[in-house]
C-alpha cells in the first residue's frame, strides 16, 4: 500500500500528463520532471547555447540552482533580485530581461487544460515572457496547476498574490488578512493579469512541471 504522499504524487503525475499534453495541444513545449534536480539538469542542457539570460522575480526558478550554474559557467545574468540596486540599475535590468537570449521565470498557474496566468505589479515579467525573448523557460511546481482556467484565475486570487503580498510585507488588505478584497492599496500588487492561451506567435516558450510544492 502507497503513503498518503505516494498518492499525491501520483495524481500529480497523472494531472500533469494531461496538462502537458494539453500545453502541446496549445503550441507550447512541455515537460514533467519528478523533482527540482532533474529538471535543473534537463534545463540547463537545454538552455546551454544562449549567452544572456534574465530572471523575473520567482523563487521556483531561484530553487532551480540553474541562476548560480550559468553564472559560473560566465553567461550574462540580469538578475533585479539584488540588495541596494538604485532605482537606474533595477529599471536597466528589467528593460535588459525583455531583450535578453532565453527568461526564466514561474507562472501563478497553470492550468491543466493548457492556459497559463500571471499577475504583475511592474510588467517586465509578463512583457518578458510574451513578447522580446526567444525563448522563455517557465518552471512551476505541481502546486500550481489547477483543473481550468476559472479555477486558475481563482488559485491567484485566493493563494498566490496574499501568499506573494505576504512574502513583500506589502501593506494590503491581503497580507494582513490573507483575503483579497480588490483592493486599492498605493502597494497593491495585482495590476495585470495575463492569460496565454496559446504560445504567443513570436516566441518559443518551454514548460517544465515539477512533481514538487514550489513557490507562491
Ligand atoms: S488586489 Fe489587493 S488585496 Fe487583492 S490580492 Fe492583490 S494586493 Fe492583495
Amino acid at each position: 500500500m502507497m503513503d498518503d504522499q505516494a498518492y499525491e504524487q501520483w495524481l500529480w503525475e497523472m494531472t500533469a500528463q494531461r496538462c502537458v499534453q494539453n500545453l502541446v495541444k496549445h503550441g507550447f513545449d512541455a515537460h514533467f520532471l519528478p523533482d527540482v534536480a532533474s529538471a535543473a539538469a534537463a534545463i540547463l542542457k537545454m538552455v546551454q547555447s544562449f549567452d544572456s539570460f534574465g530572471f523575473g522575480g520567482s523563487s521556483t526558478t531561484r530553487r532551480l540552482g540553474v541562476l548560480e550554474a550559468l553564472r559560473a559557467q560566465g553567461k550574462t545574468i540580469h538578475d533585479h533580485w539584488q540588495a541596494d540596486l538604485s532605482k537606474a540599475a533595477d529599471l536597466d535590468i528589467r528593460l535588459a530581461q525583455g531583450r535578453c537570449d532565453c527568461f526564466f521565470c514561474s507562472a501563478n498557474a497553470i492550468a491543466a487544460t493548457g492556459e497559463i496566468v500571471n499577475v504583475d505589479g511592474i510588467g517586465n515579467r509578463t512583457n518578458a515572457m510574451t513578447f522580446g525573448v526567444g525563448k522563455v523557460v517557465i518552471v512551476a511546481g505541481m502546486n500550481k496547476v489547477t483543473p481550468d482556467l476559472d479555477s486558475a484565475l481563482q488559485r491567484v486570487r485566493l493563494v498566490a498574490a496574499p501568499m506573494r503580498a505576504k512574502s513583500l510585507n506589502a501593506k494590503t488588505p491581503c497580507a494582513e488578512t490573507g483575503v483579497c478584497t480588490d483592493c486599492n492599496a498605493p502597494q497593491r500588487i495585482c495590476r495585470i493579469t495575463t492569460i496565454l492561451h496559446r504560445k504567443p506567435l513570436m516566441t518559443d516558450i518551454s514548460v517544465f512541471l515539477i512533481g514538487q510544492s514550489l513557490g507562491f
